[in-house]
């Protein structure tokens, strides 16, 4: 199997590296070309100036922030790509970008997955990605060696769209546990509370989660280092926001959640991890 990866930011490095590490990567792109060129170099690679670069490969990987970037990679590859082969987007975008790019692929005989992820860039370093499927099974099956390379799960969820469906959800849960971590870590701060016995001792018990294991000591030194940067959740919450409108879900957590990561995003933290929430917490 042959692939390519485009998109190495704080995912896609770590995920193209692993790739290369099972010797299946030949190929890798990104906006910044320099950034394709520098992870080429050192691993003996090709780095794609344009989607011409991706013609013989099997299998291409995006993780790329917007739907925009999905969609214009969707068209560049599908004028270049062979029918039979597979593009495999672990980017967090909307479903109906998911069944548009799936349409786009499928007049040319190129199959096309959502399967956005979860587990952080954590997830990502260690190979240990929640990795959520729409699309055909028999696609799937094509890339499962593949997505094996940084997948601690793999599940097929559905038809196109599944994947991306999957994920709205996890946003939501993923929105609601930072609104109360930060606020929780905000108030233990006020009270004076030390930090390195409340961590453990949060941790030990029912509050225990993820986001206040990996972000809970660094977000009480101010270091917003992401991660998962706010403009990037704010994105997903818009996306997340349409869904439960359409289906009629009171949306408290995410409304809430939304107007946060706007005034994040318009103070000039966007590129700052959303553990930056806490600072809106501080205030009081
Ligand atoms: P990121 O750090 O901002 O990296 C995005 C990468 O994509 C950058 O290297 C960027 O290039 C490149 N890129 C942007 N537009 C492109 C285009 N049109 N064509 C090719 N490359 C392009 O983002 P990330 O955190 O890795 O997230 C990527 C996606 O995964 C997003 O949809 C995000 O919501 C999702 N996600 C993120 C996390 C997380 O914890 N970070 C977890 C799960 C899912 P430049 O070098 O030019 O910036």
């Amino acid at each position: 199997m042959k692939l390519g990866f485009i998109g190495l930011g704080a995912m896609g490095h770590s995920m193209a590296g692993h790739l290369h590490g099972k010797g299946l990567l030949a190929v890798v792109g990104n906006r910044t070309l320099a950034k394709a060129r520098a992870f080429a170099e050192e691993r003996g690679l090709r780095a794609a100036a344009s989607a011409a670069a991706f013609a013989d490969c099997d299998v291409v990987m995006l993780c790329v922030p917007m739907d925009a970037d999905v969609l214009d990679n969707v068209g560049g590859l599908s004028t270049v790509l062979m029918p039979g082969s597979v593009v495999v987007d672990h980017s967090t975008v909307s479903v109906d970008t998911a069944r548009a790019a799936c349409e786009r692929l499928a007049a040319h005989g190129i199959g096309f997955l959502d399967a956005p992820v979860s587990g952080g860039v954590e997830g990502a370093k260690n190979g240990k990605l929640s990795v959520m499927v729409g699309g055909a099974a028999d696609e799937l099956e094509k890339a499962r060696t593949a997505l094996e390379a940084y997948a601690a799960r793999i599940t097929h969820m559905g038809a196109s769209g599944a994947g991306q469906a999957t994920k709205a959800v996890n946003q939501v849960l993923v929105a609601g546990i930072n609104q109360a971590v930060c606020e929780g870590l905000a108030l233990g701060e006020k009270l004076g509370l030390d930090p390195d016995k409340l961590l453990p001792t949060l941790m030990s018990g029912a509050a225990a989660n993820w986001f206040l294991d990996k972000r809970g000591a660094t977000m009480l030194r101010s270091e917003f280092t992401p991660g998962f940067k706010c403009a990037h959740l704010l994105k997903d919450l818009r996306i997340v926001r349409e869904m439960a409108r359409a289906v009629g879900v009171n949306a408290t957590v995410i409304e809430q959640s939304l107007s946060d990561y706007a005034e994040l995003v318009e103070r000039g933290l966007g590129d700052a991890d959303t553990s930056a929430l806490i600072t809106l917490k501080r205030r009081g």
